[in-house]
């Protein structure tokens, strides 16, 4: 069996490399930029005022006329000389020749001028030009698109960017034991829960998704479901991937021209996952029980979809707490552990069965036990992925 790190980096170098795509900016949240983007003006494109006030030449006068104004959208552009003041209006472009801007809090209005108070700041209250981009500035890429991206992105005014495509993500359930949510199952049926979660966590992960009919656990049905996967970039399936006489999934995968990659990785939950690839579709098959196929959601396929965005950072962060409670000693495979961290404290849950929904919303993060990790004791330090 191999580990969890070869499982990963083996199904992601089954990822095709991104296809990209041009789109408008008020589109682009969420997706991945491809392409580095280089300003074409600068920000501010002026030296403009950082407060309401006058723009002066500050040569230790106290007294200024006014000649003007200078407003945001609308400004003062003629050079000013010593002794005279431009009302001045927070963004708008400072006169040339002026170095400050007192505040208007700071001043008295006299009959043609202003007069400075005792005590005023003394602060200059510009923003040069250029200070917080310059013409040529480059915003680097692949990178995800949010609110902050998208901020800076329209101030250097790029109306189009170029990203990557969302990958298309079928997923499949298979089980004669299954119906959709909102189905009246028979007495010996429960409902596909998996698919609905699986489908959150691919749009998620910045793909598309789309739920496939359930598939019965027979050949033609599943021959059936992997056509209609035809064209996917990713096909996802739930269940029938243990040695079951039911567990068909693998057989029909191969059958349908896709080459096996790996089968069963050494993990808990999640032992026999399975991956392969047919031109460039990846078959990721997950384990049916509930937290093994969201847990290798979480390990494999959303990794994955970030691979094939073009990101570069794509597996979650192993991130560090103390143990709130003592841990046995771990057998062969990796355990990811359902639990809850708060505050550098984490406490896996009592009840690990992969079976349980009713704990998955209490867990914030999968406590990670190396194969053949040693007994720990409460306090000593662990490993663990958000959840
Ligand atoms: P299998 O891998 O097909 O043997 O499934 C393992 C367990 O997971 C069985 O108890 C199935 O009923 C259950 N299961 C399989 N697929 C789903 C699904 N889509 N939603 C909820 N439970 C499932
Ligand atoms: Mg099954």
């Amino acid at each position: 069996m191999i580990s969890v790190e070869q499982a990963q980096s083996r199904l992601l170098a089954l990822a095709p490399p991104p296809v990209e795509e041009l789109i408008g900016l008020s589109d682009a949240h969420g997706r991945v930029l491809m392409h580095p983007v280089v300003a074409s003006r600068a920000q501010p494109p002026f030296a403009s005022s950082a407060m309401d006030g006058y723009a002066v030449i500050d040569d230790g006068r106290t007294h200024w006329t006014v000649i003007g104004e200078s407003a945001a959208g609308a400004g003062y552009f003629d050079p000013i000389g010593a002794g005279q003041a431009v009302r001045i209006f927070t963004g708008a472009p400072v006169p040339p020749g002026a170095d400050r801007i007192v505040i208007q809090e700071d001043v008295d209005r006299v009959d043609d001028g202003i007069r400075l108070r005792g005590g005023a700041d003394t602060a200059r209250y510009i923003r040069p030009a250029g200070g917080d981009f310059e013409a040529g500035f480059v915003f680097e890429a692949p990178r995800l698109i949010g609110p902050a991206e998208l901020s800076l992105l329209a101030a250097m005014n790029a109306a189009a960017v170029t990203v990557a495509r969302r990958p298309k993500v079928v997923i499949l359930s298979t089980g004669d034991e299954l119906v959709q949510p909102g189905e009246s199952p028979a007495p010996d049926q429960i409902i596909a829960s998996n698919a609905i979660a699986l489908a959150a966590l691919v749009r998620n992960a910045g793909a598309d998704p789309q739920v496939l009919p359930i598939a019965k656990d027979r050949e033609t049905s599943l021959m059936q479901a992997f056509g209609w996967a035809e064209n996917a970039d990713i096909i996802v399936t739930i269940g029938g991937a243990s040695v079951g006489d039911h567990d068909l999934v693998g057989a029909v995968a191969r059958k349908c021209g896709f080459v096996s990659d790996f089968y069963k990785v050494a993990m808990r939950p999640g032992k026999p996952l399975m991956a392969g690839q047919r031109a460039n579709t990846v078959h990721l098959g997950l384990p049916g029980n509930p937290v093994s196929a969201l847990v290798c959601g979480v390990v494999y396929l959303a990794p994955l979809i970030r691979k094939m965005l073009g990101l570069t950072d794509v597996y979650p962060e192993h991130k560090k707490a103390q143990l709130g409670v003592a841990a046995p000693a771990n057998g062969p495979r990796a355990h990811y552990m359902r639990a809850f961290v708060q505050n550098g404290i984490i406490t896996p849950f009592d009840r690990q069965d992969s079976s349980l929904m009713h704990l998955l919303p209490m867990a914030n993060a999968l406590l990670i036990r190396p194969p053949n990790a040693p007994e720990l004791k409460k306090d000593d330090p662990v490993h663990y992925i958000d959840f």
